[in-house]
Protein backbone atom coordinates (compact mmCIF):
# COMPACT_ATOMS: atom_id res chain seq x y z
CA UNK A 1 0.00 0.00 0.00
CA UNK A 2 3.17 2.57 0.88
CA UNK A 3 4.60 1.24 -2.73
CA UNK A 4 1.83 2.13 -4.12
CA UNK A 5 1.49 5.46 -2.82
CA UNK A 6 4.65 6.73 -3.67
CA UNK A 7 4.64 5.38 -7.15
CA UNK A 8 1.23 7.48 -7.21
CA UNK A 9 2.81 10.87 -5.86
CA UNK A 10 5.84 10.27 -8.34
CA UNK A 11 2.92 10.24 -11.09
CA UNK A 12 1.02 13.35 -9.19
CA UNK A 13 3.98 15.51 -9.99
CA UNK A 14 4.39 14.24 -13.60
CA UNK A 15 1.24 14.58 -14.51
CA UNK A 16 0.72 18.55 -12.53
CA UNK A 17 3.74 19.52 -15.08
CA UNK A 18 2.09 17.73 -17.99
CA UNK A 19 -1.48 19.86 -16.75
CA UNK A 20 0.62 23.35 -16.75
CA UNK A 21 2.73 22.76 -19.43
CA UNK A 22 0.67 21.34 -22.15
CA UNK A 23 -2.34 23.54 -22.38
CA UNK A 24 -0.35 26.68 -22.80
CA UNK A 25 2.12 25.04 -25.55
CA UNK A 26 5.03 24.04 -23.80
CA UNK A 27 7.30 20.99 -23.21
CA UNK A 28 7.22 18.46 -21.10
CA UNK A 29 11.14 17.88 -21.51
CA UNK A 30 12.74 21.15 -21.72
CA UNK A 31 13.01 23.68 -19.90
CA UNK A 32 13.67 21.07 -16.81
CA UNK A 33 11.83 21.50 -13.13
CA UNK A 34 12.87 25.34 -12.32
CA UNK A 35 11.51 27.80 -9.67
CA UNK A 36 9.19 29.81 -11.30
CA UNK A 37 10.40 32.76 -9.63
CA UNK A 38 13.83 33.12 -9.72
CA UNK A 39 14.33 30.07 -12.70
CA UNK A 40 16.99 28.59 -10.86
CA UNK A 41 16.93 24.87 -12.78
CA UNK A 42 16.27 22.56 -9.37
CA UNK A 43 18.50 19.53 -8.54
CA UNK A 44 17.25 15.89 -8.10
CA UNK A 45 17.15 15.94 -4.58
CA UNK A 46 14.72 18.96 -5.14
CA UNK A 47 12.30 17.10 -7.37
CA UNK A 48 11.52 13.76 -4.65
CA UNK A 49 7.79 13.63 -4.50
CA UNK A 50 6.12 15.14 -1.00
CA UNK A 51 9.61 15.08 0.70
CA UNK A 52 11.42 18.11 -1.03
CA UNK A 53 8.93 20.61 -0.44
CA UNK A 54 8.15 19.50 2.92
CA UNK A 55 11.87 20.02 3.58
CA UNK A 56 12.56 22.97 2.23
CA UNK A 57 9.06 24.30 4.00
CA UNK A 58 7.08 25.70 0.58
CA UNK A 59 10.14 27.79 0.04
CA UNK A 60 12.80 27.93 -3.13
CA UNK A 61 16.30 27.59 -1.54
CA UNK A 62 17.54 30.19 -3.66
CA UNK A 63 15.18 33.15 -3.78
CA UNK A 64 13.25 31.76 -0.93
CA UNK A 65 9.72 32.78 -2.60
CA UNK A 66 6.84 31.00 -1.86
CA UNK A 67 6.28 27.58 -4.03
CA UNK A 68 2.78 26.49 -5.26
CA UNK A 69 1.24 23.89 -3.28
CA UNK A 70 -0.65 22.60 -6.17
CA UNK A 71 2.45 19.89 -6.81
CA UNK A 72 2.31 18.67 -3.19
CA UNK A 73 -1.50 18.29 -3.04
CA UNK A 74 -1.42 16.45 -6.80
CA UNK A 75 1.31 14.34 -5.32
CA UNK A 76 -0.69 13.70 -2.14
CA UNK A 77 -4.25 13.05 -4.07
CA UNK A 78 -2.33 10.93 -6.93
CA UNK A 79 -0.82 8.74 -4.07
CA UNK A 80 -4.04 8.15 -2.42
CA UNK A 81 -5.47 7.19 -5.86
CA UNK A 82 -3.02 4.61 -6.38
CA UNK A 83 -3.56 3.24 -2.98
CA UNK A 84 -7.55 3.43 -3.47
CA UNK A 85 -6.93 1.76 -6.64
CA UNK A 86 -5.00 -1.32 -5.63
CA UNK A 87 -6.86 -1.62 -2.25
CA UNK A 88 -10.03 -2.30 -4.69
CA UNK A 89 -9.21 -3.44 -7.86
CA UNK A 90 -5.83 -5.15 -7.41
CA UNK A 91 -3.91 -4.21 -10.48
CA UNK A 92 -6.53 -3.29 -13.56
CA UNK A 93 -3.91 -1.21 -15.98
CA UNK A 94 -7.39 -0.14 -17.59
CA UNK A 95 -9.09 1.04 -14.87
CA UNK A 96 -5.77 2.66 -13.46
CA UNK A 97 -5.27 4.33 -17.11
CA UNK A 98 -8.65 5.46 -16.59
CA UNK A 99 -8.76 7.22 -13.40
CA UNK A 100 -5.03 8.23 -13.86
CA UNK A 101 -6.47 10.57 -16.96
CA UNK A 102 -9.57 11.29 -15.48
CA UNK A 103 -6.94 13.09 -12.87
CA UNK A 104 -4.51 14.52 -15.22
CA UNK A 105 -8.06 16.25 -17.00
CA UNK A 106 -9.19 17.63 -13.08
CA UNK A 107 -5.88 19.04 -13.09
CA UNK A 108 -5.67 20.59 -16.34
CA UNK A 109 -9.68 22.09 -15.59
CA UNK A 110 -8.32 23.38 -12.34
CA UNK A 111 -5.10 25.47 -13.80
CA UNK A 112 -7.18 26.55 -17.15
CA UNK A 113 -10.69 26.12 -17.02
CA UNK A 114 -9.98 23.43 -20.63
CA UNK A 115 -8.74 20.20 -21.42
CA UNK A 116 -6.52 19.40 -24.00
CA UNK A 117 -8.43 18.10 -26.44
CA UNK A 118 -5.36 15.51 -28.38
CA UNK A 119 -5.39 14.27 -24.79
CA UNK A 120 -9.14 13.39 -24.45
CA UNK A 121 -9.03 11.77 -27.85
CA UNK A 122 -6.43 9.86 -26.94
CA UNK A 123 -7.64 8.76 -23.80
CA UNK A 124 -11.27 8.22 -25.63
CA UNK A 125 -9.86 5.64 -28.40
CA UNK A 126 -8.00 3.67 -25.62
CA UNK A 127 -10.47 3.47 -23.26
CA UNK A 128 -13.40 2.48 -26.15
CA UNK A 129 -11.28 0.21 -27.72
CA UNK A 130 -10.32 -1.85 -24.43
CA UNK A 131 -13.88 -1.58 -23.20
CA UNK A 132 -15.11 -3.01 -27.32
CA UNK A 133 -12.67 -5.60 -26.89
CA UNK A 134 -13.52 -6.78 -23.05
CA UNK A 135 -16.83 -7.04 -24.30
CA UNK A 136 -18.22 -4.45 -22.09
CA UNK A 137 -19.01 -0.88 -23.69
CA UNK A 138 -22.57 0.03 -22.73
CA UNK A 139 -24.41 1.09 -25.76
CA UNK A 140 -27.06 2.27 -24.28
CA UNK A 141 -25.26 4.56 -21.90
CA UNK A 142 -23.60 6.86 -25.12
CA UNK A 143 -26.38 6.89 -26.82
CA UNK A 144 -28.86 7.76 -23.56
CA UNK A 145 -25.68 10.52 -22.29
CA UNK A 146 -25.07 12.02 -26.23
CA UNK A 147 -28.56 12.40 -26.69
CA UNK A 148 -28.77 14.55 -23.42
CA UNK A 149 -25.55 16.34 -23.83
CA UNK A 150 -26.89 16.88 -27.72
CA UNK A 151 -30.04 18.61 -25.65
CA UNK A 152 -27.82 20.82 -23.25
CA UNK A 153 -25.80 22.33 -25.64
CA UNK A 154 -29.01 23.10 -27.92
CA UNK A 155 -30.57 25.03 -25.20
CA UNK A 156 -28.61 25.90 -22.19
CA UNK A 157 -24.80 26.20 -23.98
CA UNK A 158 -23.74 28.16 -20.94
CA UNK A 159 -24.38 25.55 -18.12
CA UNK A 160 -21.52 22.98 -18.94
CA UNK A 161 -18.61 23.43 -20.82
CA UNK A 162 -18.44 21.13 -24.74
CA UNK A 163 -15.01 18.97 -22.91
CA UNK A 164 -17.18 18.10 -19.89
CA UNK A 165 -19.94 17.02 -22.78
CA UNK A 166 -16.91 14.99 -24.80
CA UNK A 167 -15.39 13.52 -21.50
CA UNK A 168 -18.96 12.25 -20.24
CA UNK A 169 -19.73 10.78 -23.24
CA UNK A 170 -16.54 9.12 -23.57
CA UNK A 171 -17.04 7.74 -19.91
CA UNK A 172 -20.53 6.34 -20.41
CA UNK A 173 -19.46 3.77 -23.00
CA UNK A 174 -17.56 2.08 -19.80
CA UNK A 175 -20.67 2.67 -17.11
CA UNK A 176 -24.26 1.11 -16.86
CA UNK A 177 -27.11 3.67 -16.55
CA UNK A 178 -27.41 2.80 -12.67
CA UNK A 179 -23.32 4.00 -12.50
CA UNK A 180 -23.63 6.98 -14.65
CA UNK A 181 -26.68 8.16 -12.96
CA UNK A 182 -25.05 7.82 -9.25
CA UNK A 183 -22.05 9.36 -11.11
CA UNK A 184 -24.08 12.02 -12.35
CA UNK A 185 -25.88 12.94 -9.21
CA UNK A 186 -23.01 12.78 -7.10
CA UNK A 187 -20.92 15.29 -9.14
CA UNK A 188 -23.75 17.30 -9.41
CA UNK A 189 -24.06 17.32 -4.80
CA UNK A 190 -20.49 18.22 -4.73
CA UNK A 191 -20.09 21.08 -7.39
CA UNK A 192 -23.90 22.90 -5.90
CA UNK A 193 -21.75 21.97 -2.41
CA UNK A 194 -19.18 23.95 -3.48
CA UNK A 195 -20.73 26.56 -5.02
CA UNK A 196 -22.49 27.63 -2.44
CA UNK A 197 -19.40 27.02 -0.01
CA UNK A 198 -17.37 29.85 -2.54
CA UNK A 199 -20.59 32.10 -2.14
CA UNK A 200 -20.51 31.77 1.50
CA UNK A 201 -17.02 32.00 2.39
CA UNK A 202 -16.48 34.59 -0.40
CA UNK A 203 -19.67 36.76 -0.50
CA UNK A 204 -19.16 36.40 -4.25
CA UNK A 205 -21.16 34.15 -6.66
CA UNK A 206 -18.63 31.63 -8.99
CA UNK A 207 -18.02 32.77 -12.09
CA UNK A 208 -17.20 29.67 -13.88
CA UNK A 209 -16.71 26.27 -12.18
CA UNK A 210 -14.01 23.47 -13.18
CA UNK A 211 -16.43 20.30 -13.44
CA UNK A 212 -13.84 17.83 -14.38
CA UNK A 213 -12.54 17.48 -9.97
CA UNK A 214 -16.77 16.93 -9.62
CA UNK A 215 -16.87 14.04 -11.97
CA UNK A 216 -14.26 12.22 -10.91
CA UNK A 217 -14.56 12.28 -7.72
CA UNK A 218 -18.12 10.87 -8.79
CA UNK A 219 -16.63 8.28 -10.71
CA UNK A 220 -14.24 7.40 -8.22
CA UNK A 221 -16.74 6.93 -5.91
CA UNK A 222 -19.23 5.40 -8.35
CA UNK A 223 -16.20 2.27 -9.23
CA UNK A 224 -15.58 2.17 -5.43
CA UNK A 225 -19.08 0.34 -5.21
CA UNK A 226 -18.71 -2.00 -8.47
ZN1 LIG B 1 13.50 30.59 -6.62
Amino acid sequence: MILHFILGSCFGSFFCLIAQRIPINESILSPGSHCNHCQTRLAWYELIPLFSILWQNFHCRYCHSKLPISYFLAEVVCGALFSWHFYFYSWNLLLLFWISTAFLLSLMDIFYLLIDSLLLYLMWGILWLSWFLNASFHWKSVILVAFVMCLILFFAPRSLGIGDCLLLICWSGGLSLVSLAQLLFIASLLGVTYFVFYYVRYRKQLVQLPFIPFLTMGLIIVLSNK
